[in-house]
């Protein structure tokens, strides 16, 4: 079974409009995963999260450390950020693109942009891992 380069892009906007993108060159997968996921076995759709899941905790703290963000909620200052991984791995070029959010250590921000996330998943229908 061949591996396949894939592309990891991090988007990272805060309240005050900031976005910075992140891009990782580095990862390999097996080339089976790249396929519509509707296409793949549940044992596949498994393996393509915990793929995201790793991509998501090897590049958190680069990110999150790269400069001071804000939560998009409330506007005090990040304690972490929320990340929503999509998987595009079918396309010609096989991207993981994760939608991070900075949020501060308020319950109901991290509930509120949670929600949120859930609603646009819904409507776009690919493969998701949220972290
Ligand atoms: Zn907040």
């Amino acid at each position: 079974m061949s591996d396949r380069s894939i592309e990891y892009l991090v988007k990272c906007s805060d309240a005050m409009g900031i976005e910075e993108k992140f891009l990782f060159h580095q990862h390999t997968i097996p080339s089976s995963l790249c396929r519509q996921i509707t296409q793949s076995t549940a044992q596949e759709k498994t393996q393509v999260s915990a793929l995201m899941l790793d991509l998501i905790k090897t590049h958190h703290n680069e990110v999150f450390q790269s400069r001071p963000w804000s939560c998009v909620e409330c506007n005090r200052p990040a304690i972490t950020l929320i990340h929503n991984a999509m998987s595009y791995l079918h396309l010609d070029k096989s991207q993981i693109i994760d939608f991070a959010t900075p949020c501060c250590a308020n319950k109901l921000c991290d509930t509120q942009i949670r929600a949120n996330f859930t609603q646009l998943m819904a409507l776009v229908g690919v493969q998701n891992a949220m972290l």
